[in-house]
């Protein structure tokens, strides 16, 4: 594999730098900067540099090295699923959803993921390494690019554990954040850990206000544990205990996930302890009914189950969604497409 320096991976500053260093006026610097953040991550394309300018830089430099292998748009909702590759020939996806309030995309922090959840189609596949600051970037720049739209939210939920990859996430979020990149304010995105206690603590610290999601799937360690290998390394009561620490810091509200499988987690006395551990806290539950993947033997609770279980916690003054399914034609959730791709 070439070893090209990727302008993704530079601040402002850095490219202005490489570029003076290069004999380009400092202007130069800044169109590429705006059409790196336009999206636009061929070289070759972008327009208003000099032809052979354009032929030295990209001898030198790649931009996020990213090509969309495939993608599937949904014929009931146009979710859209992107499958990613990589410049070293691995494989990862990006989710794009569709709400009222505007575009939001779900990525990927690493390539597989190491902390092992029984129910999830990525950690059935292991860790092959964690994702670089420009390959996040060309997920989201891709498919901005992609759909001609700009992308008002972003959700660091797919596949890979972010606090397992922390300081390149944190150093993504900073520079979406940017008013010369994307502009994207902090209070839209949002980070889902499946329950790393020295970075929630770590991350209460840090100073933005990103939206924080906590993958629970148990109301206490014995269940967490048959699910959940992290479970066992930071019990149920640390984990609490940190997400109060991050709330008493932050001032905000954490939301906790809860995949509802059937007859593992989702009975009406499991959300009578969970709700008595949870009441009184600064948050909210959001319910997900498990997606079944093949070959793991885990299925989704009934209607009737997730009603129940809901009514139960709002019983204790909890806030409580069922999240709405999408993309359920395209294998939209969780790494289930990398998964059929590469198994
Ligand atoms: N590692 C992070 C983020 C990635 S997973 C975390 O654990 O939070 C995003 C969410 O999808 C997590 O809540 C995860 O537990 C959940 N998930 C994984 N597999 C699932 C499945 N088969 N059905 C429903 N939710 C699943």
């Amino acid at each position: 594999m070439e070893n090209k320096k990727d302008l993704l991976d530079m601040t402002f500053e850095e490219l202005k730098e490489a570029f003076t260093t290069l004999g380009y006026p400092a202007y130069r610097a800044k169109q590429v900067h705006q059409w790196l953040y336009s999206g636009q991550l061929d070289i070759n394309n972008m327009s208003n540099l000099p032809k052979e300018m354009r032929e030295r830089i990209a001898g030198k430099f790649i931009a996020g090295g990213v090509k969309i292998a495939e993608k599937l748009i949904s014929k009931i909702d146009g979710t859209r699923k992107y499958l990613f590759e990589l410049k070293d020939g691995n494989i990862i996806e990006s989710v794009l959803m569709k709400y009222h309030y505007g575009y939001s995309v779900c990525l990927s922090t690493q390539v597989g993921c190491r902390m092992g959840c029984a129910f999830c189609a990525s950690a059935s596949l292991g860790m092959i390494r964690n994702l670089t600051v420009s390959e996040l970037l060309a997920q989201v720049l891709t498919i901005g690019h992609d759909i001609g739209e700009r992308i008002s939210h972003v959700v660091l939920m797919g596949i890979g554990e972010p606090f397992d990859n922390y300081n390149t996430v944190m150093e993504f979020m900073r520079r979406i954040n940017r008013e010369d990149t994307l502009n994207i304010s902090f209070r839209k995105m949002t980070v889902s850990t499946c329950g790393i206690v020295p970075r929630i603590l770590e991350f209460a610290r840090e100073g933005i206000p990103v939206n924080l999601s906590v993958s629970l799937h148990a109301p206490n360690d014995e269940i967490r544990q048959r699910t959940m290998p992290v479970a066992k390394r930071w019990s149920f009561d640390e984990l609490l205990s940190a997400c109060k620490e991050y709330t008493r810091i932050t001032s905000r509200r954490i939301t906790y996930e809860y995949s509802m499988i059937e007859n593992e987690n989702d009975s009406v006395e499991f959300a009578e302890i969970l709700g008595k551990k949870l009441k009184g806290t600064l948050c909210h539950v959001n319910l997900i009914p498990v997606n079944t993947i093949e070959g793991i033997g885990f299925s989704k609770s009934s209607r009737a189950r997730i009603e129940d279980f809901k009514r139960t916690l709002e019983g204790y003054g909890i806030a409580v969604t069922v999240r709405r399914e999408l993309g359920s034609d395209i294998m939209a959730a969780c790494g289930q497409l990398r998964r059929n791709k590469i198994t």
